[in-house]
């Protein structure tokens, strides 16, 4: 249930994370001198609702909206924020078509984990597509702080946005890393991630904030990052054959499933093998057997000129 056990830390000056029992998820809310920003919006329209009021409780300023990615649980609960910009990588048309099936897969999912009201919730909340959209990286000015909206690249999705707060020393990393559960490979693109938050935690932020559990520093990130490098080696290495799949599956660092869905996602996303030699072109067509094979006589054609 949302509310009880939800909570509040401020990581550094204004810069807020809303803890929540629901999914471990972190949601973020940034504050300025004019207006706040609010980093994902939670699993659906309730759990929406009460995160806005819990930011009311810390500012009346306006806000705008920024989506992490278009994973259901950062932005099913976006109804509560009313009219507002809304930033993301990814374009509201698909946003809609994305949600729309994850709307119908997720309730059912928890359905089938017999949480019928939230199935139900998640099943009616609307959904609100972003409206502006970061195509590199784009500068907004809060009033006093700007904070950096940075498309990422292929990584843990292929439409990842981290948010810079770079007077705070804070990067909300959304779901490029998760503290106290495995990263989700299920859309992911497992040998690019690495190298993406490597590029990301460049400027060596203080405080790192995972889209699933506690902000943590820059050290827990970096060792994180080496864990990605590790499942994108072994997928590497499978590929290559160079050592047998389920040696990886068991040594992957996040463990065996994580492993597991890395490289059926790695598969899913490998160019398909080269096709087989074409075959030799004949105009037989499929069907008819094909002509009989005419062996020639050998004859001997030399020519005894001495005869003549
Ligand atoms: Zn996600």
């Amino acid at each position: 249930m949302a509310g009880m056990s939800d909570r509040w830390i401020e990581v550094a000056d204004r810069v807020w994370v809303r803890r929540l029992k629901e999914l471990d998820q972190s949601l973020g809310l940034v504050i300025g001198d004019d207006s706040c920003l609010v980093i994902d919006t939670g699993i659906h329209a309730e759990a929406g609702y009460a995160f806005a009021t819990a930011v009311r409780e810390l500012t009346d300023l306006p806000w705008q909206v920024a989506y992490t990615h278009d994973h259901f649980d950062h932005w099913f609960g976006t109804s509560a924020f009313g009219e507002s910009a809304i930033w993301a990588v990814e374009d509201g048309a698909a946003y809609i078509s994305r949600g729309d099936r994850q709307r119908k897969a997720w309730a059912a999912t928890y359905r089938r984990q017999g949480r019928e009201e939230d199935a139900r919730r998640i099943g009616r909340s609307p959904l609100v597509p972003p409206n502006c959209r970061v195509s590199g990286a784009i500068g907004l000015n809060l009033g006093g702080r700007t904070v950096v909206l940075r498309r990422v690249g292929l990584a843990h999705t292929d439409n990842d946005m981290v948010i810079e707060v770079p007077d705070a020393g804070v990067l909300f990393a959304g779901d490029l890393l998760e503290n106290g559960a495995p990263p989700s490979y299920d859309a992911a693109f497992p040998l690019e991630w690495p190298q993406a938050v490597e590029y990301l935690l460049s400027w060596r932020p203080a405080v790192v904030v995972p889209g699933h559990g506690e902000p943590a520093d820059y050290w827990w990130a970096r060792g994180q990052t080496r864990d990605l490098a590790e499942v994108a080696k072994l997928c590497a290495e499978v590929a290559q054959g160079l050592i047998p799949e389920g040696e990886a599956i068991e040594h992957g660092p996040f463990g065996a499933a994580t492993m597991r869905t890395a490289l059926d996602r790695w598969r899913e996303l490998a160019p398909p093998p080269p096709e087989p030699a074409p075959q030799r072109q004949t105009d037989t067509p499929a069907g008819t057997p094909p002509p009989p094979v005419i062996v020639y006589d050998v004859f001997d054609y030399s020519i005894d000129l001495t005869q003549r």
